[in-house]
């Protein structure tokens, strides 16, 4: 397996997990909270698909789902009725959702609602943040990791390390996170230029940070007095955080929204949701949207089982997921002191993130930037070895198929790991 990988995988491996260890980690299959390689080594996973499986792997309900809809057409590239449906569910579970259009994946959505943010406002800018993540398309992509270092400061490099160029990076305007005055800043000096502001709600690309109290309010403020859009990169946060995402759990509403991971139970669907006023100029052809899968028919099945759990037995899932991510949280924290190990366990619960530090607080990428990563490659690869897939850079989801027995195993096996070390 690994010589065949090693000859016809460019990287050799399809997988980063145990890449940055030096050995592979090779899936063989997924249930629940678990996945099994192909030595047949069982590990509580918390990377689940880097988040969709927020109902564990194969939730009954969605493999039924999917198994029902492959019966009845794989592709339709076309409208039916349970993409209305699932749309229709979406706009009353997510605040500011009134109208959506779906494509396949996270990066496609963001690119969507850029577009969107442009055609609409008729400004060429867009202003990001330090260390958020958007997806890996090129205009969307720098400032972000890998390499982390390109995630830094608020200058433009010429180009996207490993990219032939990066044409589109004079439009991007990037700023530190957490930080009002910096953006106000920002914005007076490209005033009527800017199309959309866009953040992560809760960052959870480089750490696992919530925006400090009021910060949102006072982004979305700032977007109205300079008439730009707001754009929420729920990718991550959205129905992890609140059924209705981030903009549920913080209380503050942008214009667009983009969700995908964890709205399907694992399968490949990505949304763009927003008000009315900003979606019609996709209604009326002023901006165009397209995409041979867009709403492909067992995405949308998948995507109709997981949000009608999500909905409909919310409190049930949420206060699982609040719970086992807590108790986890607080067991490896207990287990890092015990250790005598600087380390700092921080974010909601259903997705938190360990950092390697002495400092009180990591606030913003330039904080994460600043904890041992190293270190944290090396927990990562003796995890594995005990049995737990933790994210390489120290993030876990939470799955609400994770139970208390398994948190109690998480927590003895990362005793073990750092003793190892
Ligand atoms: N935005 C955020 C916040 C993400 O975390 C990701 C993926 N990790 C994306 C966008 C891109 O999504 P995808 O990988 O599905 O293209």
């Amino acid at each position: 397996l690994y010589t065949t990988a090693q000859r016809y995988i460019a990287g050799g491996v399809s997988s980063d997990a145990r890449r940055m260890a030096g050995v592979p980690l090779y899936v063989d299959r997924a249930a629940g909270a678990r996945l099994w390689d192909a030595d047949g080594n069982t590990y509580l996973d918390y990377v689940l698909g880097q988040g969709p499986a927020l109902l564990g792997h194969c939730p009954a309900p969605v493999v039924e789902a999917v198994t029902a809809q492959v019966a009845r057409g794989i592709v339709y590239s076309a409208q039916h009725a349970a993409e209305a449906r699932v749309a229709e569910r979406l706009c009353a579970m997510v605040p500011s959702a009134e109208r959506v259009r779906f494509n396949t994946v996270g990066s496609e959505a963001v690119h969507a609602a850029w577009r969107l943010a442009r055609g609409f406002t008729g400004r060429p800018k867009i202003l990001k943040f330090e260390g958020h993540y958007h997806g890996w398309l090129d205009p969307v992509l720098y400032s972000v990791h890998p390499p982390l270092e390109a995630a830094g400061p608020a200058d433009r490099p010429a180009a996207v390390p490993g990219t032939a160029g990066q044409p589109e990076a004079a439009d991007l305007v990037v700023c530190p996170w957490n930080d009002l005055g910096a953006l106000s800043r920002l914005m007076d000096e490209h005033a009527g230029q800017i199309a959309a502001v866009v953040t992560e709600p809760v960052l959870c690309n480089t750490g696992a940070i919530e925006p400090d109290p009021g910060y949102l309010q006072g982004v979305r403020e700032l977007c109205d007095s300079h008439g730009s859009l707001l754009i929420f990169d729920e990718i991550i946060t959205g129905f992890r955080l609140a059924p209705g995402g981030a903009q549920e759990y913080l209380g503050v509403s942008p214009d667009l929204s983009v969700f995908g991971k964890a709205m399907a139970g694992g399968m490949q669907v990505s949304a763009l949701a927003g008000r009315a006023r900003v979606m019609d100029a996709i209604s009326s052809g002023k901006v165009a949207h397209a995409g041979t899968f867009n709403s492909q028919p067992i995405g949308i099945a998948a995507a109709e089982a997981t949000l009608r759990i999500l909905d409909e037995q919310r409190d049930e899932v949420y206060g699982t997921l609040y719970a086992r991510g807590r108790e986890l949280m607080r067991g490896l924290a207990e287990a890092a002191a015990k250790a005598g190990v600087p380390m700092l366990v921080d974010g909601p619960g259903p997705v938190f993130q360990i950092y390697f530090t002495e400092a009180p607080a990591v606030r913003n990428y330039r904080d994460f930037a600043a904890t041992d990563r190293a270190m944290m490659g090396r927990l990562h690869a003796a995890l594995l070895d005990q049995g737990v897939n933790m994210v390489p850079r120290g993030l876990w989801f939470l799955s609400t198929a994770h139970t208390e027995a398994d948190v109690a195993a998480t927590v003895e096996a990362f005793s073990a790991a750092l003793s190892s070390l």
